[in-house]
């Protein structure tokens, strides 16, 4: 029997039951070095309500997880939007260390940083297996946390949306010419481009959009995808549901105070990083089957029209997007530097994906 085969049957099982049969005391009776973690509490503040589908059960999740894999040495009490910090503050105060982390998206602190707009996604950027890919073995990790520790802050991937939809519309869009004046509740990256396509971005509380929408005080908004949406109510005011390129995989953030992560044990720090990576990939797996079961859904409606933007719009979208992020280069070292980064990994990138994933769907298509 080879040394695999040995862990892998007998070996591996007549060793845990000696571990588990050895308490503790045997163990140090007969020397065995085993390190008393100090036990350590952590206040996490996110920007989601509490429970809120996905992304607030995820973190809810991750910190039991932490629970169960410290044997209770690391207890992470999770506050959610508002409860112990406002929901946009959370960076300010976790920097400051008035909370030791935060779960929120980069995308909200471009007033910061512009270059940190880049980490939370970029409209007709990376999907979400290549934006991981970035940060792990294309140079984003060390861009990020070169750039957070201006902040005292120390940043983890803390899960992914997955691919977005452009957004409901009270009317159908046919031509560029439709989005002229148009009112929009799109924030960030996407919202500046919108406003480059004629669109007129409105900034709204979550509270506040499905009225709005309603009422005609907006005539469109984007939210997530299918299963967030529907949660919203959207569906029942605005008919047009477009999918979208602003968000292709919005990237959320487990961030650290640089001294509440510098004193956690090494053993601490390695269970949290495989908590996270856990968080991380749950997070999008349970994007993917919970907005293919909200389309379903969705799709049994025949009042609600489901396309994609007209090409003429989507043409217009790039270029509008070259230039944006162009102006951006231009004023903005750190975000120079890092869309060097970005956009070297994403040309490498581009040719494969289209090659293995884009014609493998191509040719899977949509039914059987
Ligand atoms: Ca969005």
């Amino acid at each position: 029997m080879n040394r695999r085969d040995f862990i892998l049957t007998g070996g591996a099982v007549a060793g845990a039951s000696l571990i588990s049969g050895c308490s503790r005391s045997q163990f140090e009776d007969k020397g065995v070095n085993i390190k008393r973690q100090k036990k350590i509490k952590l206040k996490l503040a996110t920007s989601w309500p509490d429970n809120f589908p996905i992304m607030g059960t995820g973190v809810t999740e991750f910190a039991d997880r932490v629970r169960e894999a410290s044997g209770g040495s690391i207890e992470i009490e999770v506050y959610g939007k508002n409860r112990l910090v406002p929901a946009l503050a959370v960076f300010d105060t976790a920097s400051t260390g008035g909370i030791d982390i935060f779960h929120s998206g980069p995308y909200y602190w471009k007033g910061k940083s512009l270059a940190i707009s880049i980490f939370g996604g970029v409209p007709f950027g990376m999907t979400p297996i290549e934006s991981v890919s970035w940060f792990k073995n294309g140079g984003g990790y060390d861009l990020w946390r070169e750039i957070y520790d201006r902040y005292n802050l120390h940043p983890l991937l803390g899960g992914n949306t997955g691919p977005q939809m452009g957004g409901w519309f009270r009317k159908r869009i046919e031509k560029l010419d439709d989005l002229s004046g148009l009112k929009m509740r799109i924030p960030g990256l996407g919202g500046e481009l919108f406003a480059r396509l004629g669109v007129n971005p409105v900034l709204l509380p979550a509270g506040e959009i499905f009225t709005s929408l309603e009422r005609g005080t907006i005539d469109a908004s984007e939210w997530v995808g299918p299963a967030l949406d529907l949660k919203m109510g959207f569906h029942r005011v605005a008919k047009y549901y477009y999918s979208g390129w602003t968000e292709p995989g919005s990237i959320l953030e487990l961030t650290f105070n640089k001294m509440s992560w510098n004193r956690l044990s090494k053993e601490q720090q390695s269970i949290i990083e495989i908590a996270s990576e856990e968080l991380n990939s749950n997070m999008l797996y349970n994007f993917q089957s919970e907005n293919s079961l909200a389309l379903t859904q969705i799709k049994m409606d025949s009042s609600i029209e489901i396309n994609s933007f007209p090409k003429e719009i989507i043409e217009k979208a790039k270029v509008e997007n070259i230039k944006l992020i162009d102006e951006f280069v231009a004023k903005d070292r750190d975000f120079a530097k890092v869309w060097s980064s970005y956009s070297k990994f994403l040309s490498e990138n581009r040719s494969w994906t289209s090659l293995s994933s884009q014609n493998y769907l191509n040719a899977r298509g949509e039914s059987h």
